[in-house]
């Protein structure tokens, strides 16, 4: 067993583990199971409730959850995109194959929380996803998510890869991972080695919302990846990251360890999420004061995610 996967059995699950570790608070069971790998906990300020890493991966305080309009279970209906189980096709050069059902952490604001996993697995759907990028000789990259692709075991990430590198017109591949921030402890050698070997040209896109999840192993095991673009994309949160001087700190910061901040999304209206909203008119204002800030390359594109594309704002 690697370390990794040793780690990941150091994740607490559900309140009673959460109310041991933090001793601090109260938590309760969620309808999105409490799941806080220890590599990320040991980030939290225990003793700050609005400590901002703490505030992504707990529900809403309130007892009864305040539904707004235009919030629901499955906001983004990826299902509906997906012609071959498994595979979702949105962009005509590109599509996203649910590579794992299974994420480090459970963050509360995630579109995909009530999605179903058991009708859409990759893996075991592998000869007709192929057969159909095979048929769409104008698709050139393929995505890796989920869930998220890097809770795969190495030896299935590199069945998987290998797969698509045997695809001829498929030159990139993307890999949109939380689990390389939350458990750092995941970007194995092995895992490094499989990255830099394939003949694809990689791109592993991290999702970090907040500098503080930047930990100094998060840092050294980044600088690993050798030949791997890396990319970064955030999820605007109220209480979490919604001002400028946040934003610019964490662009900042993961620029410094190589790290150009890509998107930055509105939130997707997913049930239970309500608490995190920021309104689109405070978005873009504070994008603008963003702009004015830092460096052009330095500030994500605002983009809301729609059924059928991403639509860039400003
Ligand atoms: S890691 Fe990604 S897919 Fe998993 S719960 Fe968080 S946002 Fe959702």
């Amino acid at each position: 067993m690697n370390n990794w996967q040793r780690n990941t059995h150091n994740t607490l699950k559900g309140a009673d583990s959460c109310n041991a570790f933090f001793k601090t608070r109260q938590f309760k069971d969620q309808n999105f199971p409490l799941k806080i790998p220890l590599e990320f906990a040991s980030l939290i300020d225990k003793d700050d409730p609005n400590d901002p890493l703490l505030k992504q991966v707990i529900s809403a305080e309130t007892p009864k959850r305040c539904i707004k309009p235009g919030f629901s279970i499955e906001p983004l209906g990826d299902g509906d995109n997906a012609p071959v189980a498994g595979l979702i096709h949105k962009y005509p050069n590109r599509v996203l194959l649910i590579a794992s059902r299974v994420c480090a952490i459970h963050c509360q604001y995630c579109f995909r929380q009530n999605f179903n996993y058991s009708e859409h697995d990759a893996i075991s759907n592998w000869q007709a996803i192929e057969g159909y990028i095979r048929t769409h000789p104008h698709i050139n990259e393929v995505i890796l998510s989920g869930g998220d692709p890097l809770s795969l075991s190495d030896e299935k990430l590199q069945v998987l890869m290998n797969g698509i590198a045997d695809i001829s017109h498929i030159d990139t591949l993307r890999l949109h991972t939380r689990s390389a921030v939350a458990t750092p402890s995941r970007i194995t050698t092995e895992l490094v080695k499989i990255l830099n070997e394939t003949r694809l040209s990689v791109v592993l896109v991290t999702h970090v919302n907040h500098a503080n999840e930047l930990s100094d192993e998060f840092a050294k095991a980044i600088q690993q990846l050798g030949k791997v673009t890396l990319l970064n994309q955030s999820v605007l949160l109220r209480g979490v990251n919604d001002s400028v001087s946040v934003l610019s700190a964490l662009s900042l910061r993961l620029f410094e360890l190589g790290i150009l901040p890509y998107y930055l999304h509105l939130l997707d209206k997913v049930s239970g999420s309500e608490h995190f909203l920021v309104s689109d008119k405070s978005a873009v204002k504070l994008h603008k004061e963003l702009g004015k800030k830092l460096s052009g390359y330095l500030v994500p594109r605002l983009v809301r995610d729609e059924n059928r594309e991403a639509k860039t704002w400003l």
